[in-house]
């Protein structure tokens, strides 16, 4: 334990490409130890065990690593706390769920699916928000203890006070009160055992001593539960401060349908970590015009949560574009420069993979740019013509290209036998050949008709840039054709 005795987190759960989003608040915690001589650790949050891979796990990590946000504890490194990730702690948490039963604070709840969809329903058909009604709180020990014997499925649900409301304090909104009626009877522990996220989260925070929490304000609204919670256990509770979220320039919420929002997406494309979070940086200091470029020692000399604004991170691309292309050319010496473009061109092994399909297709090194560039560059600059050569008329090309898209998004594990095997399946359901469907999402996506290998290009590329240079070409076809009448 340092000094200071700052202890702070992030907490990802591995269900997703690595988000910017995750960077931002990671930054935010690790600036926040560095200022405080504290320290910043890295918890999983797997609880999820239907949506959380260990693939998606490994990015984080190397996510986060290539940003540069060491952490002092993690699953990698373990720590005094440890483990670090949830689904290795399942017998951490069961002795507390006990407890709350035990103490009155929370009961069994037998309530099947099917009727608590249809209490849903109901719910909604009377314009009232989704809730538990409680219907399990009648049940007496007896009662409860019969039908556990009897082997009846069940749940732990939290109890909520049914008055007044919940007030605090949150670092960064200032006093929040949210009344109690509008909480819900959060299920703590799951049918397999295994909590939930509010309940392995505060649990964890405790065991782990984390002094304060600082994540996304998606979480605002839980914070009642989490209160609750801490005070069931008798336990202190962090400081709570809820970060704006990232938005487009829209104002909408940063989805990675309107701009990417993969970490790998950006380093693959060549932005330079320091400059990401030199941009997402500077949505914590206050800055004089002229001052924008900052290192990390910098950021964290200047960070000041008590001085964030409410009104949103805007994501502007242009501004990271233009901050990336300063560090490039003035804080990279002539030397760095060259070793990072050489790191950069082999990371996840991508160059040398290029070769290798290479080698067979040429005759001259020489003719390796145009073969094999678009694995490297940023952007294709893709043009509707580059899909002229394909048989296909560009209805057909934008509906294959549109199917395409989200069905990718389904595969869980990114690798040459599940894109094809994926692709092959498409073209089953569209009722059309495998090369039909290939020939546009070769253009898509090395900007020409003859280059390498389709499933392993995308491989190689990874899914992030893949999505983007599908949405290009969806773009680029949908100018070719008209509108429906
Ligand atoms: N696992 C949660 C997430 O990924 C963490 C929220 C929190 O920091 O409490 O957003």
């Amino acid at each position: 334990m340092t000094a200071s005795g700052v202890r702070v987190r992030i907490a990802p759960s591995p269900t997703g490409e690595p988000h910017v989003g995750t960077a931002y608040i990671a930054l935010f915690n690790y600036l926040f130890a560095k200022k405080n001589g504290g320290e910043f650790i890295l918890r999983i949050e797997d609880t999820d065990a239907t949506r959380s891979t260990p693939e998606f796990e490994q990015k984080v990590l190397d996510a986060l690593k290539w940003c540069g946000l060491e952490w002092k504890e993690g699953p990698d490194i373990g720590g005094p706390y440890g483990p670090y990730r949830q689904s290795d702690r399942k017998d951490i948490y069961t002795p507390y769920g006990q407890e709350l039963l035990d103490k009155g604070h929370a009961f069994r709840c037998f309530c099947t699916p099917e009727r608590l969809e249809k209490m849903r329903e109901e719910q909604r058909a009377a314009s009232k928000a989704p809730k538990y009604d409680g219907l399990c709180l009648k049940y007496s020990a007896e009662e409860v203890s019969a039908k556990m014997a009897s082997g009846e499925a069940s749940v732990i649900r939290m109890k909520i006070p049914t008055e007044g409301s919940c007030d605090f304090t949150d670092g960064v909104y200032g006093d929040v009160s949210i009344p109690w009626d509008s909480v819900d009877m959060q299920v703590l522990i799951k049918g397999d055992g295994m909590p939930t996220y509010h309940m392995a989260n505060v649990i964890d925070d405790h065991l782990m001593r984390i002094t304060h929490v600082a994540r996304g304000e998606e979480w605002l609204a839980s914070v009642p539960k989490h209160i609750l919670l801490y005070r069931y256990f008798g336990w202190e509770q962090p400081v709570f401060m809820h970060l704006s979220l990232m938005r487009n320039a829209d104002k909408s919420k940063l989805s990675k349908r309107k701009n990417p929002t993969s970490i790998s997406y950006y380093s693959a494309l060549g932005y330079i970590p320091e400059a990401l979070m030199n941009f997402l940086g500077l949505f914590f200091v206050q800055i004089a015009e002229g001052e924008e470029l900052l290192t990390m020692e910098e950021l964290s000399a200047k960070f000041d949560p008590e001085n964030l604004s409410k009104a949103g991170a805007i994501f502007d691309i242009q501004k990271l574009d233009w901050l990336n292309g300063r560090w490039i050319r003035e804080k990279l010496s002539e030397q760095e420069f060259q070793s990072r473009v050489l790191t950069w061109a082999m990371e996840n092994d991508r160059l040398k993979a290029g070769l290798r399909l290479s080698q067979s297709r040429i005759s001259k090194l020489g003719e390796l740019p145009e073969l094999a560039g678009f694995l490297l560059k940023s952007d294709l600059g893709l043009d509707p013509s580059a899909f002229a050569k394909i048989k296909s008329p560009p209805e057909e090309i934008l509906e294959i290209l549109n199917t395409v898209q989200p069905d990718l998004e389904k595969i869980l594990e990114w690798n040459v036998e599940t894109i094809e095997a994926e692709l092959r399946a498409i073209a089953d359901r569209m009722g059309k050949k495998l090369k039909v469907i290939v020939a546009p999402l070769f253009v898509a996506v090395s900007g020409s008709s003859r280059s390498l290998p389709l499933f392993d290009s995308m491989a190689i590329l990874g899914r992030s840039v893949v999505r983007q240079r599908l949405k290009l070409a969806s773009q680029a076809v949908a100018s070719l054709v008209g509108p429906k009448n």
